[in-house]
């Protein structure tokens, strides 16, 4: 399909060519998004639109490539206008040609509903007498100023989320593939069971016949298959589980017969079936598992059952971690003044035990320079990685290097702060189908960002949708929690659905560990929340692995 993606701060054109090669094109469709003359429910004159310019134009490329998967057409022609928009003129132009005119709609249809989530452009708020910030999208940039506010929670999950690449599956035996992430349909291929089973020891008769004795003709065990009509007056002995010789049967307990040589008769009549019928738990080309399905052992044995003895799974995710910082000492060393033992490392593994991974370590001494030589020692751990983590040094001191390292090693930073406490100075970077994260040193810090962000990452990795924030009742208040960033608040969960409860632990400062052991959750707390009462409605991350 020919992409042709456009950020101008030029008027749109109001009639533009039809583009799609001549003869193949069935249907163009246009859609045009034109400034109203009101925002929020105040007159404007003017909208202002701001981009991160060569982020927008790549995600609406890509947003667009992976659409025309699904909705093949010819080609697209996509015009965003970015600065100020009188009103009346087009913000946003698209237009599709396809074969069909179904086909164009359906792509126009899912790129305008994936636009505002997935691309890095947002209105920054309406000119007129009451001009007012634009609310849609909360804190992505400043309404006033030039300079772009810290990205929110939302903006920042939606972005490293968009930019994550799925990597490509790989067929593996079933006893490798627990805790991976399925990657297709996977379907019965035979009704099951695949002919009716007797569920009890006793003796199969037609279920229609009326007699209270019969002449035993066969026995039927577990193993047996031997299909033949059963006459009225005529019985089979079953065992348990044994496939009835045809269908229309119902088995007689051994319980409520007698037998008499080869002959039984019925002493209590027993109204069920005692039958597991073709088909009754799955009919041939059902669905069984759904791509995005994580492998536990129940799906693993639905698997065996379905003979798939070779699941399209994610790949083993290879992880480089790398701890910075040189007061960090082995959890065997005795800390001398200024030096703090290395629990990061020990959170990373443990959080990363969700994911089949090979996660290899290594520590950077603190020097760009020196650091460059580590990593140069290990390059091809940082060639074969999908994703690296560094651990510290990823804010704005004189020795944090972690954003010029990333960049050295070719990474595009996406980001490098988040308006969230704790873990504002994240850094995230992609390169090509790589991804790496530089995480705040201090360990809350790292807990947090890693549940926010990194979890979502490796699910986008491995094709699994990211865990999603909960609702649940705050079970204790939260007292003196105002801060004018949103807070990720550790806390404890229990119980599911209405029942959920959260309740916040006590913690001082990101360099809390203690509340780290007890954290099973995430407590969402809006910017500037004084208290919160018991009782509240609020939203947590799980954070349970
Ligand atoms: P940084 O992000 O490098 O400024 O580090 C912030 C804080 O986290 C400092 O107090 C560091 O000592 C601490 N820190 C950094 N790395 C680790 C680690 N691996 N384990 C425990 N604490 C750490
Ligand atoms: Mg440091």
């Amino acid at each position: 399909m020919h992409i042709d993606v456009q950020l101008t701060p030029q008027r749109i054109p109001e009639t533009l060519p039809v583009t799609g090669p001549a003869g193949a094109t069935g249907a163009w469709v246009e859609f045009r998004g034109v400034v109203r003359g009101e925002e929020n429910g105040a007159p404007i004159t003017a909208l202002d639109y701001e981009a991160y310019p060569e982020m927008a134009v790549r995600e609406m490329r890509r947003l667009l490539t992976e659409l025309a998967e699904r909705h093949p057409c010819l080609a697209v022609k996509v015009i965003h206008r970015v600065g100020e928009i009188p009103v009346g003129e087009t913000a946003i132009y698209v237009g599709v040609a396809g074969r069909h005119r179904a086909g164009a709609f359906a792509l126009l249809a899912a790129f305008m509903d994936r636009l505002k989530q997935d691309v890095p452009i947002w209105k920054r708020g309406g000119r007129g007498a009451e001009a007012r910030p634009d609310v849609s999208r909360p804190a992505a940039a400043s309404s006033s100023g030039r300079r772009p506010a810290l990205l929110s929670l939302e903006d920042a999950r939606a972005l490293v989320e968009s930019r994550c690449p799925t990597l490509p599956a790989e067929r593996v035996a079933l006893a490798d593939a627990c805790g991976r992430v399925l990657r297709e349909t996977v379907c019965a291929a035979e009704d099951w069971p695949a002919v009716d089973k007797s569920t009890r020891d006793g003796y199969a008769v037609r279920a229609d016949d009326p007699a209270e004795s019969f002449r035993v003709v066969d026995t039927l065990h577990a193993a047996d298959w031997k299909p033949r009509q059963l006459p009225p007056g005529e019985a089979v002995r079953v065992a348990t589980g044994a496939s009835l010789p045809c269908e229309g049967l119902r088995v007689l307990m051994q319980e409520d017969v007698e037998r008499l040589g080869d002959h039984i008769r019925m002493l209590a009549r027993d109204d069920s079936a005692n039958v597991r019928r073709r088909g009754e738990e799955v009919r041939r080309g059902e669905a069984l598992l759904a791509p995005g399905t994580r492998l536990n052992g129940g799906a693993l044995a639905l698997l065996a059952t379905a003979g798939c003895a070779a699941p399209p799974v994610s790949p083993r995710l290879r992880v480089l971690h790398f701890t910075t910082g040189d007061e960090i000492v082995p959890p065997a060393q005795m800390p001398q003044p200024g030096q703090i033992r290395d629990s990061n490392s020990f959170l990373i593994r443990g959080l990363l035990q969700r994911w089949p991974c090979v996660v290899e370590h290594a520590h950077l001494r603190e020097n760009f320079a020196a650091a460059q030589a580590d990593i140069n020692a290990r390059r091809s751990a940082v060639e074969s990685a999908s994703v690296i983590l560094v651990s510290g040094g990823a804010s704005v001191g004189d020795k944090d290097f972690t954003r010029p390292l990333l960049e050295w090693l070719g990474f595009e930073i996406v980001f490098s702060q988040v308006n969230l406490r704790p873990g504002k100075p994240l850094i995230f970077g992609v390169n090509a189908a790589r991804v790496a994260f530089g995480l705040p040193g201090n360990p809350l810090s790292h807990f947090v960002c890693f549940h926010a962000f990194v979890a979502a990452a490796l699910g986008r990795l491995t094709g699994e949708s990211p865990a999603p924030f909960q609702s649940a009742m705050l079970g204790t208040p939260l007292d003196d929690a105002a801060s004018p960033r949103e807070t990720l608040w550790p806390a404890r969960w229990e119980g599911h659905g209405d029942a959920a409860q959260v309740r916040p632990l006590a913690w001082a400062s990101s360099g809390d560990v203690t509340s780290l052991a007890r954290a099973n959750a995430l407590l969402r707390v809006p910017a500037h929340t004084e208290r919160l009462a018991a009782g509240t409605r609020v939203d947590f991350l799980p954070a349970d692995f």
